[in-house]
This record gives structure tokens, C-alpha cells and sequence, in this order.
């Protein structure tokens, strides 16, 4: 039986996530590194905003930092409550999944890889698709929890799938964003209309993600909201090239997708969103995508 539950990381996502908590069960614990705002959630949603380590003695506690490292670092601060389910929706690094679902094991603690996509709209509208790894009995109790804020919830195998899919997930998005600001430019040099372009295309085998929502709603008309920041891209892609380095393959294009989205980040302003990557090749270009 779930009774506490706990969210660690209101950030962009997290904030979002926790809001729908309350919803389903009574007592909600909240935790953010800047307290305030889990006082701000508190107010807006009815949770608790609690000190962290009162927060780990809930039954479910859930995370969504930057990066392993971060979650790694929190955890092995703390003293988690014995049979608590730790669901970590950071997107993260497969290895460290590995290593924290097998330390916290020795202690009763379990530990499953859920990172999340859908985007900062998904979070609030409960719309997410979340991909699992871990054992698949403790994915069976942990879904109540998850089902309060994601619509396709799958688990994907042992620890460290989830988050192997959802770098693999985030490199194709890299590649779709690369390969369609070249093609629209070149469209752009030949003096095609963009958005009748973008019309054809979407209704046409060339679509994708980019070209349905980041192309029409960030890039075409120049307003690059940040909602998903350029620097998690280039560690999501990070993490993608090294499960194929792990593997010994040969990947030419998501090796370079990944030089490339790396090299935007270097490039681009500080606090960019993703889709400001294709500015880098407007400065090659000099060919502005709007
Ligand atoms: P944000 O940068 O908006 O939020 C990060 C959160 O982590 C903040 O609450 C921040 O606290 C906290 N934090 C950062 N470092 C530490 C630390 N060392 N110890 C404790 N808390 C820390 O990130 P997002 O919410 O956008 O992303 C979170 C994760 O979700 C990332 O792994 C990202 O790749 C992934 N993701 C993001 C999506 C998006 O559209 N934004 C979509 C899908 C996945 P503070 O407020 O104090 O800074």
C-alpha cells in the first residue's frame, strides 16, 4: 500500500509532475534545493514542504534533477526509509541505475530508472510517457504512483533501460532538429515559402516531432520559450554516444549529431532552449529560419 509520497527537484518538469500528487493520495511530501519553491508548491498544491530527509521516509519518492550525479550525490546523503521504492525520472546515465538499484538493494531500498518525455506541457497535463527500468515487480507496485502524471507508462527491462531509451530517444530528437533546420534552410536559399513548406511536410513522410511542434512553435517564430534547456540536449546525446562506444558500434551520424548539438551548446547564450541549437547553423548560413 502507497500512503506517503515524496517529489525531489521541482524544476521545469518536477514542478509540474508533482502538482498532480495530491490528487491521488493524502500525504505528499515536496523537496527543492532552493526551498522556496517547494513552499510555493506547497501553497499552489496542497503538498508539504518538508526537510529532505523527513521527505525520504515516504513510501514512493520520486526524483527529477539534472543528472545522475546529482541524484547519486543526494542519495548517498541521506537515510531512505527501508522499503521505499526510489523512482528517479531524472534522464539519466544506465550505469548509475545499475549501481544505485544494486547498493540501495543491500539496504531493502528499490530502485527503478523512469525518465520522462512529453515536454514541460506533458508534465502538466499528465500526458507523459514514462520508460522503465528495474525489477518488473516493483514497476507493478510503483504504477499508481507513476499513472498520476504519465499516459504511456512501459516497462522497458532491467535496470538502466529506461534510461538507455530515453537518451536514445532525445539523439533522435537531436538529429530530426539538425536535419531539418539544413533542409529547411536550403528550402529558405530557394526562396520556398516556409510555412507552406512546413504545411506539405507535416502532412507528408518528411514530419517528425521538430517539424509538428518545435519548428512551428519555437524556431519559425523566434520565440525559443525555454522549457527543455540546450545543455540537458548535449548531456542527453552525451549519454546516448557512450551506450554506442559501450556497444562497439559504428555511428557515424549520431557521432556528428552529437559534435554538432555539443557544439551549439558551447556557442549558444546562456539559459538556451534545445531548439536554439539551430542557431548555429543560421550563423554558418547566414540564413535566418523564420
Ligand atoms: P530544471 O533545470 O528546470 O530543474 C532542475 C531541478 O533540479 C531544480 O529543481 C534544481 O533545484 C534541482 N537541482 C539541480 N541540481 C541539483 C543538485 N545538485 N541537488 C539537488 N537539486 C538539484 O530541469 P528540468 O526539470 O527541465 O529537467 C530535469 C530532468 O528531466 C533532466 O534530467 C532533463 O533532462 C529531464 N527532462 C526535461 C524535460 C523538459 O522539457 N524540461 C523533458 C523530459 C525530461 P533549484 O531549483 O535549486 O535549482
Amino acid at each position: 500500500m502507497i500512503q506517503t509520497v515524496a517529489f525531489i527537484g521541482l524544476g521545469a518538469m518536477g514542478y509540474r509532475m508533482a502538482a498532480h500528487l495530491p490528487k491521488h493520495f493524502d500525504t505528499v511530501y515536496v523537496w527543492n534545493r532552493s526551498f522556496e519553491k517547494a513552499e510555493q508548491h506547497a501553497t499552489e498544491y496542497g503538498t508539504q514542504a518538508i526537510d529532505l530527509h523527513q521527505a525520504v521516509q515516504a513510501d514512493i519518492i520520486f526524483s527529477c534533477l539534472p543528472t545522475s550525479q546529482d541524484v547519486k550525490q543526494l542519495i548517498d546523503s541521506l537515510n531512505i526509509k527501508a522499503g521505499a521504492i526510489w523512482i528517479d525520472c531524472t534522464s539519466g546515465v544506465p550505469a548509475a541505475a545499475k549501481e544505485l538499484a544494486m547498493s540501495l538493494k543491500q539496504k531493502d531500498i528499490e530502485f527503478l530508472d523512469a525518465p520522462v518525455s512529453g515536454q514541460t506541457i506533458g508534465a502538466e497535463n499528465a500526458t507523459l510517457t514514462i520508460m522503465v527500468g528495474g525489477d518488473a515487480a516493483v514497476f507493478d507496485r510503483a504504477l499508481p504512483a507513476m499513472q498520476t502524471f504519465g499516459k504511456l507508462i512501459k516497462h522497458v527491462g532491467d535496470s538502466g533501460a529506461g534510461f538507455a531509451v530515453k537518451a536514445v530517444n532525445n539523439m533522435l530528437l537531436a538529429v530530426n532538429l539538425w536535419s531539418v533546420a539544413e533542409g529547411f534552410t536550403t528550402l529558405k536559399a530557394h526562396g520556398v515559402n516556409l510555412n507552406q513548406a512546413l504545411e506539405c511536410i507535416n502532412a507528408s513522410s518528411g514530419k517528425s516531432g521538430v517539424t509538428e511542434t518545435a519548428l512551428p512553435a519555437r524556431i519559425l517564430n523566434r520565440s525559443f520559450p525555454l522549457t527543455f534547456a540546450l545543455p540537458l540536449l548535449a548531456k542527453d546525446t552525451g549519454i546516448a554516444l557512450d551506450l554506442v562506444n559501450e556497444a562497439k558500434l559504428p555511428a557515424p551520424l549520431l557521432a556528428l549529431t552529437q559534435s554538432l548539438i555539443q557544439a551549439a551548446n558551447l556557442t549558444a547564450e546562456p539559459d538556451s532552449d534545445f531548439s536554439a541549437a539551430v542557431k548555429m547553423y543560421e550563423a554558418w548560413t547566414k540564413i535566418i529560419l523564420e
